[in-house]
């Protein structure tokens, strides 16, 4: 704990004296301290392939000049490197707007099912890529919310995506969609979207920190993947504004679900 002391003189008709306060100032150190760690984990994520693409520019410039070989294969490799930045200076963007909004849009009604069907039919390309099969399990009545559709569609394709991305070869990412008539922790009717995959699942002791900025469990496989592990903390940082909550099951070799549970 962290204390900041005031001290100040009293002098009144009734009474002279000193008067000593404590204030409790332990929450602005943390915040300060997660302020800095995440100047330096932008800065590193930034510097790795600003560094890389340096460096192939140079021998560009040099050695490789007249290596039309070398030319192609760098030219591949500096555009994978410049396609990680933008795809974190997006991230980035988007966190810090979610960060930025006190409520969602109103008025708007999202009606899940159709959500959920539309960021399906986006990853069709991406999951026939990986060999993943894409299932759904909704009923047939719309389930209905007021939400911000953007930011949703954002969620379900965070998950969606993780789900083809980690779940690996020839696996089955399913997305299903209840109703609730009592969430016990919101105390309210809900709706619930599970993200289940059947890939190798996450070590139980990394699961508190997931939703984390920057936390992954292989930095290496996720910048692999393209990854910017700021995935989750937007996912997190929506449901948030919703009212709603994050659930996230996983058994090491018996897959993830991720399931999102949201006020009606
Ligand atoms: P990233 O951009 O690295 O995917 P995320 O915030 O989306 O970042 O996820 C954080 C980490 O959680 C990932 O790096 C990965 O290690 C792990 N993860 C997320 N989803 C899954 C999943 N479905 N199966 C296994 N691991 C997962």
């Amino acid at each position: 704990m962290t204390y900041r002391v005031h001290c100040g003189f009293i002098r009144d008709v009734a009474r002279t004296g000193v008067l000593v306060t404590f204030e409790d100032v332990t929450h602005l150190e943390t915040a300060e301290q997660m302020r800095r760690d995440f100047v330096a984990n932008v800065s590193h994520e930034l510097r790795t392939p600003l560094t890389a693409l340096l460096g192939f520019i140079e021998t560009l410039q040099g050695p490789a000049k007249n290596d039309a070989a070398a030319r192609d294969r760098f030219l591949g490799i500096m555009a994978n490197e410049a396609g990680r930045m933008n795809r974190l200076v997006r991230d980035l963007l988007s966190l810090s707007h979610v960060e930025a909004q006190e409520r969602i849009r109103p008025g708007e009604v999202v009606v899940l099912n159709d959500l959920i069907t539309s960021v399906l039919r986006n990853l069709t390309p991406l999951a026939e890529k990986s060999g993943v099969a894409l299932k759904t399990d909704m009923p047939d009545t719309p389930v209905k919310l007021p939400a911000d559709s953007d930011q949703l569609r954002q969620v379900l394709t965070n998950l969606a995506e993780n789900a083809i991305k980690y779940g690996g070869q020839n696996g089955t990412v399913t997305i299903s969609l209840s109703e609730m008539d009592r969430d016990p922790a919101l105390r309210a009717p809900a709706a619930r979207i599970s993200v289940s995959d059947t890939g190798p699942g996450i070590d139980p002791v990394h699961l508190p920190r997931l939703t984390e900025r920057f936390y992954r469990v292989d930095s290496h496989r996720s910048r692999e993947m393209g990854g910017t592990g700021l995935g989750l903390a937007i996912v997190k940082h929506i449901v948030n504004r919703h009212r709603g909550r994050l659930k996230i099951e996983s058994e090491l070799g018996h897959g993830s679900r991720f399931t999102v549970i949201l006020p009606l």
